[in-house]
């Protein structure tokens, strides 16, 4: 990746990291001032509004990010997580052929160094994939610094490049959804819009397929993003609910339309190459 705009995009983020320490200086001032009350009430209050910000995955406090898309549409757009995996990824595949689905895969960077050929057989088959990490580092991603999240993200859009020079990523999707201060900002440097999700089944943690599929199916309208993942057990068993579920519900189920608006800031993301 370009040097120059990893140290630009490096500066903007200290220079964030400036900024959201500077209440801190608001509490020692008052705490020097013998206000301690007022400092412990000053620093819980930026301590709450950063966690929340941070560890609330559909929260924007700290950047834009697409929830859903336009209802107007008719449209529903299937996501799915955390491959490519060498059983999982065939096999939904032709679940996606058998229901006339096209989804979005956020991929993990060093998994699909490792199986080339599924990334190129997704595309292949006119599906899209989006960036979900160099090594999807879920337990810490919340608290990277601006290097190693720079690292985990631009990792990830040079391998996927390289792999598919014909579709690079214009999406990107945080592990676990957990995204700090300098995440939007650094995707964003890279060409990438945050992507978050609007229906979940909670199949990272939870294998009881039917209460899986009920719970996307009670979130599932004109404008949804549905997440699913491709790396647990019951995998392939929740892709065929949710296809079957998809399908039947008579909405589109294509990749994101080429411009996309954010629904609370309007902006709008256009497909280009990353930097
Ligand atoms: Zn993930």
């Amino acid at each position: 990746m370009n040097a120059s705009l990893r140290a630009s995009a490096l500066r903007r983020a200290y220079l964030r990291m400036t900024l959201a320490l500077s209440p801190a200086l608001g509490v020692l001032w008052l705490a020097w001032d013998g206000q301690v009350l007022a400092a412990v009430l000053l620093f819980c209050t930026v301590l709450t509004t950063m966690m929340i910000g941070t560890l609330v995955p559909r929260c924007a406090l700290f950047g834009p990010m697409i929830k859903r898309l336009p209802r107007a549409d008719n449209q529903v757009l299937l996501t799915i997580d955390d491959g490519p995996h060498p059983q999982h990824t065939p096999a939904i595949l032709d679940l996606l052929d058998r229901h006339h689905i096209k989804a979005l895969f956020f991929l993990v960077g060093e998994r699909a160094a490792q199986h080339p050929q599924l990334v190129r057989e997704i595309v292949a088959r006119g599906h899209e994939i989006g960036n979900h990490t160099q090594t999807h580092p879920a337990t810490t991603f919340w608290m990277l610094r601006p290097v190693r999240l720079w690292r985990e993200i631009a990792g990830c859009q040079e391998t996927l490049t390289t792999l598919c020079p014909e579709q690079p990523p214009r999406f990107f999707r945080p592990p676990a959804g957990h995204h700090n201060i300098f995440t939007a900002q650094i995707a964003g440097a890279l060409g990438l819009r945050m992507m978050l999700w609007s229906a979940r089944g909670f199949d990272g943690v939870d294998q009881r397929v039917p209460v899986i599929t009920q719970r996307i199916a009670s979130r599932l309208q004109a404008g949804a993003i549905v997440l699913i993942h491709e790396c647990t057990p019951v995998a392939v068993e929740v892709a065929q609910e949710v296809t079957a579920l998809l399908a039947a519900s008579g909405l589109k189920c294509d990749t994101p339309p080429a411009s996309l608006a954010f629904g609370d800031d309007e902006m709008v993301v256009e497909r280009r190459a990353a930097p």
